[in-house]
C-alpha cells in the first residue's frame, strides 16, 4: 500500500493505472477508521482493480463551534487498518493540497436533500461535504465512490450532486455497520463514556420501534416522528436534535409515508452528537 500526501504524487501513481484502464474505487473518509469504513473498502475491493482511500478531516464541513480540533486523528493506525483491509493507495493530504490558497469555489445542493435533518442544526455542513467530495472525485477520478448509509442524508446529497453535475463516478451506498448491541459504528463514539454509550442504544431501539409501528399499520409521518422523539427523550442522557421520516431517495416529506422510507434521528449524549437511521419499505395499502 502506498501513502501519498500531495496531488502530484497521487497523479504519478494513478496515471499509469488509468492508462491501463484499471477500475478505481474511492473510499472517502475522515480517518479514525472502524469496521464501518472497512466495509466500504471491502465493497470497493470486490468491484474494482484498485482501491484508493482518502483520509482528510475536512475543515469546511465543520462549523466554528463544532469538533474539528477535537476530531479523533490517528494516521498511523489508519494506515495499518487500511493496509490489512486491502487498500492500495491512501491519499492523506494537508489542507492546502485540497484547498489551494485563495480557495473560493463551493458546491451547494439546494433541494429537499439539504432541507432539515442534519442541515438544520449544521448550517453549511453539506456545502462543505459536497465541495470536498467533488474535489476528491476530480483528483482521483474513480470508476466508483463508496459512501455509508450511516450518513443517509450525505449519501442522498452526494447522489443529487452526481446526477446534477453529470459526474462520471458511480455512487455506491453501503449498509450501516453496527456493534452487536445495535449501536451504529462512528468515529464519534470515542467521545462516549460507558454510561453515555449505554444510553446511546436508545437511538437504534427507538428506530426499531418506529419500524414495528409502521409494520403494524401506522403510516402517518407526524405520528412516527412523535413516537421516536418521545422514546429518545425518555432517556435522561439523550438530548434529541431531530427525528425525521422522509422518502429515502429524494428526502421529500409526504404526510403519509409510502415506499422506501428513511427514519432518521440525531441526538447528543454528553459531547457526542450521534446520528442513526433505518430504511423501511412501506407497501401501498
Ligand atoms: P467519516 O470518516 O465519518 O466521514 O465516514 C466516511 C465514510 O464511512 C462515510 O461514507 C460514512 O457514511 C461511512 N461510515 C461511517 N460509519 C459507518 C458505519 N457504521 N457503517 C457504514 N458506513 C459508515
Amino acid at each position: 500500500m502506498k501513502v501519498v500526501k500531495t496531488v502530484p504524487e497521487l497523479n504519478r501513481l494513478l496515471a499509469p493505472l488509468r492508462a491501463d484502464d484499471k477500475s478505481i474505487g474511492l473510499v472517502p473518509t475522515m480517518g479514525s477508521l472502524h469496521e464501518g469504513h472497512l466495509s466500504l473498502v471491502a465493497a470497493a475491493r470486490a468491484d474494482n482493480d484498485i482501491v484508493v482511500m482518502s483520509v482528510f478531516v475536512n475543515p469546511t464541513q465543520f462549523a466554528p463551534d463544532e469538533d474539528f480540533e477535537a476530531y479523533p486523528r490517528d494516521l498511523e493506525q489508519d494506515i495499518q487498518l487500511a493496509a490489512e483491509a486491502g487498500v492500495d493507495v491512501i491519499f492523506a493530504p494537508l489542507t492546502d493540497e485540497v484547498y489551494p490558497p485563495g480557495f473560493s469555489t463551493f458546491i451547494e445542493v439546494a433541494g429537499a436533500e439539504t432541507a432539515g435533518l442534519c442541515a438544520a442544526s449544521r448550517p453549511g455542513h453539506f456545502r462543505g461535504v459536497t465541495t470536498v467530495v467533488a474535489i476528491l472525485l476530480d483528483l482521483v477520478r474513480p470508476t466508483r465512490a463508496y459512501f455509508g448509509q450511516k450518513d443517509a442524508q450525505q449519501l442522498a446529497v452526494i447522489r443529487r450532486m452526481a446526477i446534477d453535475l453529470a459526474l462520471p463516478a458511480e455512487i455506491v451506498g453501503c449498509p450501516i455497520v453496527r456493534d452487536p448491541d445495535g449501536l451504529a459504528l462512528s468515529s464519534r463514539n470515542a467521545y462516549l463514556s460507558a454510561t453515555e454509550r449505554a444510553a446511546a442504544l436508545v437511538l437504534y431501539r427507538s428506530l426499531q420501534a418506529a419500524r414495528e409501528a409502521i409494520e403494524s399499520g401506522q403510516h402517518s409521518r407526524d405520528k412516527i416522528i412523535a413516537l421516536v422523539e418521545r422514546l429518545i427523550a425518555a432517556e435522561p442522557l439523550a438530548e434529541v436534535q431531530y427525528v425525521e421520516a422522509r422518502d429515502a431517495a429524494g428526502l421529500v416529506a409526504p404526510p403519509t409515508l409510502t415506499g422506501e422510507t428513511l427514519i432518521a434521528a440525531a441526538a447528543r449524549f454528553g459531547t457526542a452528537r450521534l446520528i442513526d437511521n433505518i430504511i423501511v419499505e412501506i407497501k401501498e395499502t
